[in-house]
């Protein structure tokens, strides 16, 4: 296929895009527009879906599981789906833009610039919570058909496209003063602001819900149906990494106890700072020992994704979890 460059009616980014007659979407603000020989031409179109991975989720989630610290050796061999359904969640996507500027206490201004591209689930749901700040691809959505309600569990959007609208607003608002009060800070002040607000479809997102067995248990897991990530997923730990565990525990509860008495005995210190080291010890010991006890633990390939995201916008991301709690999104 050959390739040529094309200015994004969206975001005026310079988006490589196949020969004309074909539809694409902008790899930077989401923007589906179709390439005519003249160049890109919105469409009317804003209903998409995507394509499920031709991969069985089931394999691609157990050879993630096997991948997993402690797990049970045989976890493969022993373990047998119960049960699979694929959920087709609505998304709104938004792409924002903000700019705002902010002085300094000295007098100096700085000029800041936010550029998203969000998805909001449109249910509220426990599959959708999983797919808020979800790390969803930009490319290979298509058109909808009708045939993807029938192809599994079909949601119609409940929260409407103009309330989605004003939390996507609401979300760069946070973006944007998070930012311009960190390079202005301490006693700066945000002068002016300018946001908009690109509406970029509604998605229903392939997300499978898949349950197997192991040794007397059921386990339950979710694979994103277009990429094939391992989005959570619950399993066992063996007997012996739980052993290990429980040894690590117990040895730093012994170490915090057997190192202060040492240090009590050199120096003569007061006793207060063997209490202090048990709590160190005890504290140390917990980790561990709340993984043994819960004899089932998580494991997600996209957290590392969201983690990264969430740092990055640190304080953005608890004032919005806020809001979200205010206007009663329950998911
Ligand atoms: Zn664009």
């Amino acid at each position: 296929m050959n390739l040529r460059v094309i200015r994004c009616p969206g975001c005026s980014a310079e988006v490589k895009v196949p020969e004309t007659g074909h539809t694409t979407t902008c790899p930077y603000c989401g923007l589906t527009f179709r390439v005519t020989p003249a160049g890109a031409e919105e469409l009317e179109v804003d209903h998409f879906y995507f394509p499920l991975d031709r991969r069985d989720p089931y394999d691609l989630m157990m050879r993630f599981v096997e991948r997993q610290y402690g797990v049970p050796a045989d976890i493969r061999t022993s373990s047998y789906l119960t049960g699979r359904e694929l959920h087709f969640v609505p998304v709104y996507f938004f792409y924002v833009h903000g700019v705002a500027e902010a002085e300094r206490d000295d007098g100096r201004r700085v000029l800041v610039e936010e550029v998203d591209f969000i998805g909001f689930p449109a249910v509220e749901l426990p599959i959708a919570k999983m797919l808020w700040e979800y790390p969803f691809p930009i490319r290979g959505r298509r058109f909808f058909e009708e045939r993807i309600m029938k192809m599994g569990r079909y949601y119609e959007p409940v929260i409407a496209k103009d309330r989605a609208e004003r939390m996507a607003l609401e979300y760069l608002r946070i973006l944007i003063d998070e930012e311009a009060r960190r390079s202005v800070e301490p006693l700066g002040r945000i002068i002016e602001r300018r946001m908009e607000v690109r509406f970029r479809g509604l998605v229903h997102y392939p997300v499978w819900e898949l349950h197997y067995h192991y040794k007397g248990k059921e386990y339950k897991g979710y694979v994103d149906g277009a990429t094939g990530m391992v989005i959570e997923v619950e399993y066992p730990i063996a007997l012996r990494a739980r052993a290990v565990q429980m040894a690590l525990a117990g040895l730093f509860i012994l170490l915090g106890v057997l190192i202060p008495t040492m240090i009590i005995a050199i120096t003569r210190c007061s006793p207060l700072a063997l209490a202090a080291g048990t709590v160190t010890g005890i504290v140390a010991a917990m980790a561990p020992f709340t993984r043994t006890i819960k004899r089932v633990l998580k494991a997600s390939q996209v957290s590392k994704f969201l983690t990264r995201r969430r740092h990055r916008r640190r304080g953005a991301h608890e004032r919005f979890l806020r809001l979200l709690g205010t206007i009663r999104i329950k998911w």
